[in-house]
């Protein structure tokens, strides 16, 4: 696999990735439409403007190129950028003059690798891993680094750090890594906020804490892999845009129904 296929169909299917679990959690449904090419997400602008941060840590070509490539959507035809790349433009600045932020992004570039976790095989794409120093990092932007998320899966109120699945995520590419270099990495977030001016800080984790991460990946993933696989219907949210696109009313509900 490589950069060009990285995000393929044939790659996705093949594949389990912790976007794609990330995914399958939201909804099932969903997930499986989206995999089949029946449903589409909408390319947001978030999307463009995290694809833009991470390409301007990258390297100078390649945020070249996804300037040229999404030229549209970054520049007003009358000059000057559109208003959340002005900021997106504030949040580089911002990291770009921290030292100690520009040195925890040190090292090879969105690189790739596969293994195998809970009997199916898996990949990540790594924002930036350094083998000398046998840890990896990965770039993230938030609304605010305090801001507090109510968490069914934990159950408590978290940070965005759990609210979004970046300890997730973080245990699954160090045991991916693992599997392929026979080390563990330590694993940190360098994180930017879209505040004005932005906030910015280097996140370490406590390694115990992936156990408990493990456990809900164990749990969850057969139910996704057999949606994936068609061995079952995918279950609907019944909340999210696909399912309010596909809904067929059959009966009533109570009104209590509604908050539960
Ligand atoms: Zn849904």
């Amino acid at each position: 696999m490589n950069r060009q296929n990285y995000h393929s169909n044939e790659a996705n299917q093949y594949y389990m990735s912790v976007s794609q679990f990330k995914s399958a959690m939201k909804c099932e449904a969903s997930f499986v439409a989206e995999l089949k090419g029946e449903f589409i997400r909408p390319s947001s602008t978030a999307l463009i403007v995290g694809s833009y941060t991470h390409a301007a840590f990258e390297s100078e070509q390649v945020f070249t190129q996804f300037c040229e490539k999404h030229h549209d959507s970054i520049f007003k035809s009358r000059g000057g950028k559109y208003a959340d790349f002005e900021q997106a433009e504030r949040m580089i600045e911002t990291l770009k003059n921290d030292r100690f932020a520009m040195f925890a992004l040190e090292g090879e570039k969105e690189v790739i690798f596969t293994g195998e976790l809970f009997g199916v095989p898996w990949k990540i794409k790594v924002d930036s891993i350094h083998h000398d120093r046998k840890s990896f990092s990965d770039l993230k932007t938030t609304q605010s680094l305090y801001k507090r998320y109510w968490s069914e899966k934990y159950n408590k109120y978290v940070s965005f750090v759990e609210a979004y699945d970046y300890v997730l995520q973080m245990a699954i590419y160090r045991e991916i890594i693992y599997q392929n270099t026979g080390q563990y990495y330590d694993p940190y977030l360098v994180v930017v906020t879209k505040e004005t001016p932005p906030d910015k800080e280097i996140l370490e984790f406590e390694i115990p804490d992936f156990d408990f991460e493990f456990e809900y990946v164990k749990i969850m993933l057969p139910s996704i892999i057999e949606a994936k696989s068609s061995r079952k219907e995918p279950v609907r949210c019944e909340k999210c845009e696909y399912c309010r696109m596909t809904k067929q009313l059959t009966k009533t509900i109570k009104v209590g129904y509604l908050l539960e």
